[in-house]
């Protein structure tokens, strides 16, 4: 099987998404490989190899210290969003990625706008930033529980259709400043079935390695799946922008969701001017006295 990371790239238009004028959840099949029948075996030799690019990538981005990285993980419960964040994870240099995930909000975390608690995690120049959830939890979870919403204690009434439009420009926005602060942005939303994620929840309850996964709200959210299919298809479509684009990842096949995210993240950082910055005359010159000192040392 050629599969090789440039067809892998030609495939990822297909899933992305940077004008939501006419996009439909329904119309991307969670089950889909994109005619790719891989076995375990190959899927995880091309795996490793990508994640190997990426990590090249990663040390350019590093040494040239002028862009950054954010990744955003979104997903329903059980969609995979750790065991890809983990392979992602699996080839790169530590020191130049952080991963945050974003739970319920504390007392401080609410006593402030609901950008504040990420902003603070943004990645630094030269780094990658991984967002386990994020501030779209704030147009989802927060939409399908009004209590949520009461919780963050805004002054003005928070209701009805204009409080999400506002809100989902209010993340528009904020993205558009990150990029031309030099952050390259992508969405992932691992998209799921409904019986996959039933699939997946009887396993933690199956398997006592999973059981600690198990969580009572896991199913309680089940119950709001259609709105929170509707609540996704809302925000996806009002904040895909080519500078901070969606990726609809078919996620039933974990194999296919993890080669098509590190992918993503190749033809990103590929797409961007990266270079090991050049040695100034005055570098230059130290580097060759440098390396007449050691000449001359004898041990
Ligand atoms: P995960 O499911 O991501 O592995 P947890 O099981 O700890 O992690 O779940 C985190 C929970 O925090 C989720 O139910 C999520 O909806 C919730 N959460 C995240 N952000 C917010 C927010 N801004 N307001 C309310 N709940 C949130």
């Amino acid at each position: 099987m050629g599969a090789s990371v440039a067809h892998l790239e030609k495939i990822l238009d297909r899933y992305r998404l940077t004008d939501g004028r006419k996009f439909h959840l329904a119309d991307i099949d969670p089950a889909d490989t994109a005619g790719l029948d891989l076995a375990k075996g190959e899927a995880e030799t091309i795996l490793a190899r990508d994640v190997k690019r990426l990590a090249e990538l990663q040390s350019l981005l590093y040494a040239q210290d002028r862009w950054s990285l954010l990744c955003i993980f979104q997903a329903m419960d059980a969609g995979g969003k750790d065991g890809t964040i983990k392979h992602v994870m699996s080839g790169v240099n530590p020191q130049g990625v952080q991963v945050s995930s974003f739970k319920e909000p504390g007392a401080e975390e609410l006593a402030h706008g609901f950008l504040w608690r990420v902003t603070r995690k943004l990645p630094a120049r030269g780094q990658i930033g991984i967002f386990n959830r994020s501030h779209y939890e704030d147009v989802l979870v927060v939409r399908m529980h009004p209590e949520l919403l009461a919780a963050q204690r805004l002054p003005h009434a928070a209701h009805g259709k204009e409080f999400w439009r506002h809100r989902f420009e209010d993340i528009a926005a904020f993205e558009t400043y990150l990029a031309r602060q030099g952050m390259v942005v992508l969405k992932f939303f691992l998209h799921i079935s409904r019986s996959e994620q039933k699939r997946r929840l009887l396993a933690r309850l199956d398997d006592p390695h999973k059981n600690w996964k198990y969580r009572p709200t896991d199913l309680a959210e089940r119950q709001y799946w259609d709105g929170y299919i509707a609540a996704y298809e809302e925000a996806i479509a009002a904040t895909a922008k080519p500078h901070a684009p969606w990726f609809i990842v078919p996620a039933d096949h974990k194999w296919f969701a993890h080669l098509l995210v590190v992918a993503a993240m190749i033809e990103a950082l590929e797409r961007l001017d990266l270079s090991y910055p050049a040695p100034t005359a005055a570098q230059r010159d130290l580097i060759a006295a440098a390396r007449a000192q050691l000449a001359t040392d004898p041990n």
